[in-house]
């Protein structure tokens, strides 16, 4: 019997994850989990083999928000690094969304080092001119010792060039970065490094996030055995006034006010930089209260 796949709903596959500002987007999975998916800290796709689904299922999802989703004029395509997605079946899909839901106005995706790699500056520019608008970025830090330390799988120069890349190609670029991965001893180091990575790659949008130890990863299994040790929540808070002050941006809005965060910052960079680095000093003398650490999550 051929399979309804039109009205029996959206194909999700496992835990599925999506940026805090896609959370009123239409979610297509078109790939499980992600490529890499060895980063030290990170517990996301533990549950998942890498994949790219197949056509018919995306289709069929896509003509499910067709139907059903008809409000929502973004979407989000999961999971980890959609971007890894060879190039013709990528355009494919972006093809297919704009057929059938042609009041999507911008589509997202997250993306890593080796997926934006893979693809050149012409055919971002494609993928742009059809409608891919933003894409998230995993940076987490600028430092070299750092990024080999954690399995990022690319160096920061790499890092950068990818970033501008985006850029370049006219999409959107927001990217994350994470306090307390250089744990108690490289906390500065951290910053400075990630406040120069940023000023090099002048992404639009800067995420601040504090790692959350997750069991199942290796970072946690460090934690465990005491070699890994995070900042205390002043050294936290250091570590963040030292990143701002190092980071220059030509307008992009540099944001730490992620539920994982001791102390929410939305600053507009350059302009809003003195504000941002007096808030954290006054937070430092006590004079402004944190977020409890029951009240911190992912
Ligand atoms: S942080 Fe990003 S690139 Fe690294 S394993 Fe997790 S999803 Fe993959």
């Amino acid at each position: 019997m051929e399979i309804d796949y039109e009205n029996e709903g959206m194909h999700y596959e496992g835990y599925c994850i999506r940026p805090p500002s896609e959370a009123d987007s239409i979610l297509l999975q078109v790939t499980l989990g992600c490529s890499h998916n060895k980063c030290s800290f990170c517990g996301s796709y533990k549950d998942k083999r890498f994949a790219i689904k197949d056509d018919k299922t995306i289709l069929s999802d896509i003509r499910f928000a067709a139907k059903h989703m008809r409000n929502q004029d973004r979407l989000f395509l999961m999971d980890g690094d959609a971007l890894i997605i060879p190039q013709k079946r990528l355009l494919w899909i972006l093809q297919q969304i704009q057929e059938h839901l042609p009041w999507v106005k911008r589509v997202g995706a997250y993306a890593n080092v080796k997926g934006i790699k893979m693809k050149t500056l012409d055919e971002l520019k494609v993928l742009h001119a059809h409608k891919l608008g933003i894409l998230f970025y995993g940076v987490e830090t600028g430092d070299d010792e750092l990024r080999q330390a954690i399995h990022k799988g690319s160096d920061s120069q790499t890092c950068i060039e990818m970033g501008r890349r985006v850029r370049e190609a006219g999409i959107k670029l927001s990217v994350t970065v994470l306090l307390g991965i250089g744990g108690r001893e490289k906390s500065l180091q951290h910053a400075k490094a990630t406040g120069e990575l940023l000023s090099a790659m002048d992404p639009d949008y800067v995420g601040a996030l504090t790692v959350m130890l997750m069991p199942g990863t290796k970072l946690y299994d460090e934690h465990a055995a005491g070699k890994f040790e995070l900042p205390d929540e002043p050294g936290m808070l250091r570590e963040l006034r030292e990143m701002i002050s190092h980071t220059n941006l030509s307008g992009g809005l540099f944001f730490s006010n992620h539920a994982s965060n001791y102390l929410p910052i939305k600053a507009r960079l350059p302009r809003g930089k003195q504000q941002a680095l007096d808030m954290i000093d006054k937070a430092l003398r006590g004079e402004i209260g944190l977020r409890p650490e029951w009240a911190r999550a992912l």
